[in-house]
């Protein structure tokens, strides 16, 4: 039987259960207390709104999915970092190694390197310094890791949680320079918020901005999909979780560029305190045009809460301390109505890829409504 569904939130998560939703016939109304849609991935045509975001992914199904949509447009990511030793690739690749170690090195030889400079830990994966020290050494983790993460999570590099540096692809014995493994890779030939637009555009689905919702809402609706921080739909009763939050700043440039779409900033440099660069006209294939161009300085000003959000920074990462999962985790078992679904990195406490996000929502629609043969649905030519 088709159903009324109230998705709380526009962002990767609410817009994948949306046109998932539609698709089935079912009738959809999306709220975003926001007056754009797209989350924090949100764009325009000059730039994306709040910091770089590139579509990567090797599954086949979230691939043919966002196919559906827009044309990914196969541009790579390749990083540089700034670091003691100049502008190298990152991820740390032969060239990178051979710099660093000061000669040329074949693959064998680099392994060698990187083994003489490990060191052993009976507890690995206890924070991000043990996980690097055993893994790529002391030098490369002092080279690339210590002062970019330190800067960005604002705690000492032994108290960042080992997930977060795992996210980096470990050093590869070629030339690769891209910063993502995947298969596919690229952004969306006219950027994310058209993306998002194309996802939302049914006849079955209604979308209200600046729209903040209230549990009073769900009366109204057979199954409500709750996208949003988990901590706020409990009025932060146990505390507010923190995120590590970010802002930007712009620097205008006359007949210049940084020559890379992206440069992170790995110096260990106290007074200075821009984790990364952008330039947005160079990332994707002519996705983005400033008429008076612009670069995009990232800087991180460390925890803050939902509750304390007071505009001039956005709360961007979930952060995966002990302390951190046992507050979520009283959220997770808190009793609800059992119509609301919490799915997303907000109502997960999750750092999600983009990706990951939207596998999660087919997966949450496929849970809720039986396994949905896209593929078949999708061939067919009229809907
Ligand atoms: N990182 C680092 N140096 C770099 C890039 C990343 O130390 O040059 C660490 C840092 O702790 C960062 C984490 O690796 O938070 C994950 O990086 P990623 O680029 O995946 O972060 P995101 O793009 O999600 O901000």
């Amino acid at each position: 039987m088709k159903k009324k569904h109230l998705i709380v939130g526009a962002g990767v998560t609410g817009c994948t259960i949306a046109a998932c939703l539609s698709h089935r016939g079912h009738q959809v109304h999306v709220i975003d207390r926001a007056d754009k849609i797209g989350g924090l991935c949100a764009d325009t045509k000059e730039t994306q709104t709040f910091g770089p975001h590139i579509f990567h992914t090797s599954d086949e199904r979230v691939y043919r999915f966002i196919s559906e949509y827009t044309t990914i447009d196969g541009w790579k990511n390749r990083v540089l970092a700034s670091t003691s030793y100049g502008l190298l690739n990152f991820p740390v690749n032969l060239q990178t190694l051979s710099i660093v170690y000061g000669k040329r090195l074949t693959a064998n030889q680099a392994i060698k390197e990187m083994e003489s400079d490990r060191e052993a830990s009976a507890t690995p994966m206890e924070n991000a310094e043990s996980f690097l020290y055993t893994s790529i050494g002391r030098k490369l983790t002092d080279t690339f890791f210590r002062a970019y993460s330190e800067r960005q999570w604002k705690m000492p590099l032994n108290k960042i949680p080992s997930s977060v540096v795992q996210r980096i692809p470990s050093p590869r014995l070629n030339l690769e320079d891209g910063y993502f493994n995947d298969k596919y890779q690229g952004l969306p030939d006219r950027g994310f918020t058209d993306l998002f637009n194309r996802m939302l555009d049914d006849p079955d689905i209604e979308v209200s901005l600046n729209t903040p919702y209230e549990q009073s809402m769900n009366d109204d609706y057979d199954v409500v999909w709750y996208t949003g921080p988990i901590d706020q739909y409990h009025n932060f009763k146990h505390g507010a979780l923190p995120y590590n939050s970010v802002y930007w700043t712009r620097e205008y440039i006359v007949n210049d560029s940084q020559g890379n779409a992206v440069i992170n900033n790995c110096l260990n440099n106290p007074n200075d305190d821009v984790t990364r660069s952008i330039e947005y006209p160079l990332l994707g294939k002519n996705v983005y045009h400033q008429e008076k161009p612009f670069i995009i300085h990232e800087h991180s000003v460390g925890p803050k809460h939902f509750n304390d959000r007071d505009g001039k920074f956005t709360l961007a990462y979930p952060i995966a301390t002990e302390e951190n999962q046992n507050l979520y985790k009283k959220y997770k078992d808190e009793p609800t109505d059992p119509k609301v679904r919490f799915v997303g990195r907000l109502a997960n406490y999750a750092y999600y890829n983009m990706d990951v996000a939207i596998k999660k929502a087919l997966e949450a629609v496929d849970a809720a409504l039986g396994v949905w043969d896209d593929k078949a649905l999708y061939e067919q030519e009229e809907w």
